[in-house]
């Protein structure tokens, strides 16, 4: 059976990374992203270089507009859905919660929450055996901040991811029936773009040694334990959130 894939925020990081390693290990694959068509196009065009198919759909997630378009592209030019990576995840610049405007609030949440409902609800609509879909995995991106709460620097993104913790849970007994399992990982610090949009770019490094393991992960370490995720080795968990993080 043919699998296929979307990334959301595939173009770089981790979802980059997942993109790569699931064409390597046969998935079609789609990758989403928002402005960076070039890392996008360069992605693709690697992918399709070492034979692989995938396709590059800008949209931005957070609009259900752009969601319906994305996945409408997908089954028009890769085929069934059998796999989703809800990844896409923005920090907005450190500081505390009295400084929180609300247009930060929503951004936030809109693109960290929003936006996984609404590619979830697709996906479901697509795999779910109780609509003559063949069944298939979702995976959700969190992180280790849902634990520790973000204190002085991102509380509303360690919430926003909070919030996927608990639809990864409930999501994955709804539709545990209709043969697909729902999962998480929770990263911890990784080297990617991310810590530069949130004003801390050395945050890794900065940070490396308050880690057990003493050093930052690499996006490929989450890109397996994704992909562990969506394949038949873990055909008996679903609900599950993996912590990612080198024991932080
Ligand atoms: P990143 O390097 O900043 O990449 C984010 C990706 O998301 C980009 O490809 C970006 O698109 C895309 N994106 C952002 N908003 C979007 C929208 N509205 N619609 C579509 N695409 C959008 O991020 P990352 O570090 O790889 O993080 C990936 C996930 O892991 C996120 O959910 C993040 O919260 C989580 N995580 C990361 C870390 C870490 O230390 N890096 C730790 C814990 C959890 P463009 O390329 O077009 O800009």
């Amino acid at each position: 059976m043919k699998q296929v894939m979307v990334v959301t925020g595939g173009g770089r990081g981790i979802g980059a990374a997942t993109a790569l390693m699931a064409s390597r290990r046969g998935y079609a694959v789609c990758i989403n992203y928002l402005r960076d068509a070039q890392a996008a196009e360069l992605l693709r065009a690697k992918i399709v270089a070492e034979g692989g198919e995938a396709i590059a759909v800008q949209a931005d997630v957070g609009l259900e507009a752009d969601v319906l378009r994305l996945f409408a592209t997908v089954d028009a030019e890769l085929g069934p859905l059998t796999a989703l990576v809800n990844n896409v995840g923005v920090l907005e610049r450190q500081c505390r919660l009295t400084e929180m405007s609300v247009e930060r609030l929503q951004r936030v949440f809109t693109t960290n929450v929003v936006s996984y409902f609404l590619c979830s609800r697709e996906a479901v609509r697509r795999m779910s055996t109780a609509s003559g879909g063949q069944g298939g995995g979702i995976v959700n991106l969190s992180s280790g901040a849902a634990r520790h709460g973000g204190a002085n620097v991102y509380i509303d993104y360690a919430a926003s991811k909070g919030a996927i913790d608990v639809l990864t849970l409930g999501l994955s007994k709804e539709v545990a029936a209709e043969g697909i399992r729902v999962n998480c990982v929770r990263p911890g610090i990784i080297y990617t773009d991310i810590h530069a949009s949130g004003g801390d770019p050395d945050r890794v490094a900065r940070l490396a040694s308050t880690v057990p393991m003493q050093r930052g992960g690499q996006p490929e370490e989450i890109a397996e334990t994704i992909l562990w995720l969506l394949g038949p080795q873990s055909s008996y968990v679903s609900g599950a959130i993996v912590d990612a993080g080198g024991a932080r």
